[in-house]
């Protein structure tokens, strides 16, 4: 039998969340729901109407970021179901929704109901938390980790620019599967849009080693030089994911970083 995989876009569009956020309800009588989304009670409603009669066997989700898991309690209590979530999950869930508590159970490496088996897959680096799921040889759920429409965004502390390259290797070379991202449409050839990812976060670090072989620049500068003439809003989100490379650079002692007054500057380091 076909795997039925169905998306239901919430109304939360936005810089940073594009069309809005995508849960994905998945199965034909046995139902799993990725994702339930933004706290919000109409985004709930067509959940529930899709879902109608039929069973959902548990509630997951890719990573503890409000849009992701804003309506987890709500759904859980409307559907009576359990949820699923990995053990480094458990404190930044709980820090969001305390209620959860009563609510959540551990998963392992495979979560299975009588319809599919699925893997959950750890790729930090958007997040410490998040996950990637994958039914083989029919989908792998990306969260936000790969999107339909931009990049990610890295934001320091809980981002981490090491752990987002070497989990877009490990979802690289592990799967074959349709991408079904929690932003845009799905992404038809996955292995190719993660070496376009992987390329483009190489460039960018070239980029900002040739911008600091003239002179040393605090993150501001750097940020407008990289991404030029782009929106205001848009500059702060992407300082946090220039910030994480910056930083990544720094640890891998490629550039050196220094304060001066109050603001940090980085310089390339002298061979
Ligand atoms: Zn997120």
């Amino acid at each position: 039998m076909l795997t039925n995989i169905k998306k239901i876009t919430a109304e939360n569009t936005g810089l940073t969340t594009y069309t809005g956020t995508n849960s994905y309800i998945i199965g034909n009588e046995n139902l799993i729901v990725i994702d339930p989304g933004p706290p919000s009670d109409k985004h709930l409603s067509s959940i529930i109407r899709y879902i109608g009669k039929r069973k959902v066997e548990f509630i997951i989700a890719t990573h503890h970021h409000s849009d992701h898991i804003g309506l987890l309690y709500k759904l859980s209590i409307e559907t009576n179901a359990p949820i699923y979530i990995g053990k480094n999950q458990v404190s930044l869930f709980l820090e969001y929704e305390q209620r959860l508590k009563d609510k959540i159970s551990l998963f392992d490496s495979i979560i299975s109901t009588n319809e599919l088996s699925m893997n959950a897959i750890q790729t930090p680096g958007h997040a410490s938390d998040h996950y990637c799921f994958q039914i083989p040889g029919v989908a792998m759920f990306t969260g936000d980790h790969i999107m339909g429409w931009s990049t990610t965004m890295i934001r320091l502390p809980d981002g981490n620019m090491k752990d987002y390259m070497e989990s877009l290797k490990i979802i690289r070379n592990l799967c074959n599967e349709e991408f079904f991202p929690a932003h845009g449409e799905k992404i038809v050839d996955g292995k190719k849009r993660c070496e376009q990812l992987i390329n483009h976060r190489n460039k960018r670090s070239t980029q900002i080693q040739n911008t600091l072989q003239l002179t040393k620049l605090n993150l501001e500068e750097i940020t407008k030089i990289i991404y030029g003439k782009i929106n205001t809003k848009l500059i702060t989100y992407a300082k946090f994911t220039v910030e994480s490379s910056l930083e990544e650079m720094v640890a891998n002692k490629l550039i050196k970083k220094e304060k001066i007054r109050d603001t940090y500057f980085y310089s390339l380091k002298e061979s």
